[in-house]
């Protein structure tokens, strides 16, 4: 299996989001990438400058970003035939790696703007960004930048940021010089589709955490009653668990819970709310083990956010 390590650049309509087209409102202007075979030796790369068809000037922020201009655009083929050309490239057999999750996402976005057949589903990746964050910081939280990562590894940088090709390129050096233990448990899958019904609903398992993708659902609260995300079980044995912390909305899009495993620990159970353009709301829920640390953390946000919440309902009194 090859890897192929990808990276795009798009455009966004220059003139603000009430003038974008609501079906591609990121329009993919460079296609770039990087084939590495098994043994993470570069065998080949690829790149192309797309024609834009929606937004033809570049938006002043991303214009200040890319290395060219429109000029450049002008001289582009349009996407179905660079992404045609570019699957054609890819092969049958390889993984997809970005840096950061949002590449493929996009790209998807595009491919359905031109009926073109879709991915495989479910889409699985590596972000080796986040990859990178976890095995060389240890920490998921804080994403590092493409330049940070190329100077901290010493990879010479010979060729400008900043443009699709050459940042896929940058992206498989440090590909080839990171730490990649445990690399085959740590794949992501993309939500650009999702589940539509109970039988396409996903569980993944990994070393350390399991994830559960469910179909959609009318409302948050509705989601939230179902049985298969109220209820936590351990992701190592499967025990329900019984709450330490129950459920409680960290943020609009988030909700937390923590349990007790006699095998396995501390347990946090983590619901992540996403939207789709239909209105709907599917969720992605992971489940992790965590240590005394980190539950007191969550405890304390808990606290925090009920005593606000109680301040908020006493000013609101007081007023009236
Ligand atoms: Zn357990």
């Amino acid at each position: 299996m090859n890897y192929i390590v990808m990276d795009l650049e798009w455009n966004q309509c220059a003139s603000g989001h009430a003038k974008e087209n609501a079906r591609l409102p990121f329009e993919i202007i460079e296609i770039g990438a990087t084939k590495l075979d098994e043994q993470f030796n570069i065998i080949d790369r690829y790149g192309s400058i797309i024609k834009p068809r929606l937004y033809r000037k570049l938006q002043s922020q991303i214009r200040e970003l890319l290395n060219y201009d429109e000029a450049l655009l002008r001289t582009g083929r349009p996407f179905d035939v660079v992404f045609r050309e570019f699957k054609k490239w890819c092969g049958e057999d390889y993984m997809f790696c970005t840096w950061g999750p949002l590449d493929l996402t996009y790209l998807q976005q595009n491919m359905d703007f031109y009926y073109l057949k879709e991915f495989h589903f479910p889409l699985k990746f590596y972000n080796l960004q986040e990859i990178y964050a976890i095995n060389h910081l240890g920490d998921k939280s804080q994403m590092p930048s493409l330049e940070k990562v190329v100077t901290d590894l010493d990879i010479p940088i010979d060729e400008p940021f900043h443009c699709a090709e050459n940042d896929a390129y940058y992206t498989a050096r440090i590909f080839q010089k990171m730490n990649r233990k445990k690399l085959s448990d740590m794949y992501s899958i993309d939500f650009y589709h999702y589940p539509t019904c109970e039988d396409e609903e996903i569980t993944s398992q990994h070393i350390n955490y399991s994830e559960y993708i469910t179909r959609t659902f009318d409302s948050k609260k509705e989601a939230m009653n179902d049985k298969n995300i109220a209820t936590l079980r351990c992701h190592k044995c499967n025990r329900k668990l019984s709450k330490k912390i129950r459920w409680f909305i960290n943020n609009p899009t988030t909700q937390i819970c923590v349990g007790k495993c006699w095998n396995h620990g501390l347990i946090c159970g983590k619901v992540k709310f996403k939207f789709t353009q239909e209105g709907k709301v599917f969720v992605v829920k992971t489940v992790e083990k965590i240590n005394k640390t980190e539950y007191e953390r969550i405890r304390e946000r808990q606290i925090l956010l009920r005593d606000r919440r109680k301040e908020k309902r006493q000013q609101k009194k007081n007023a009236s």
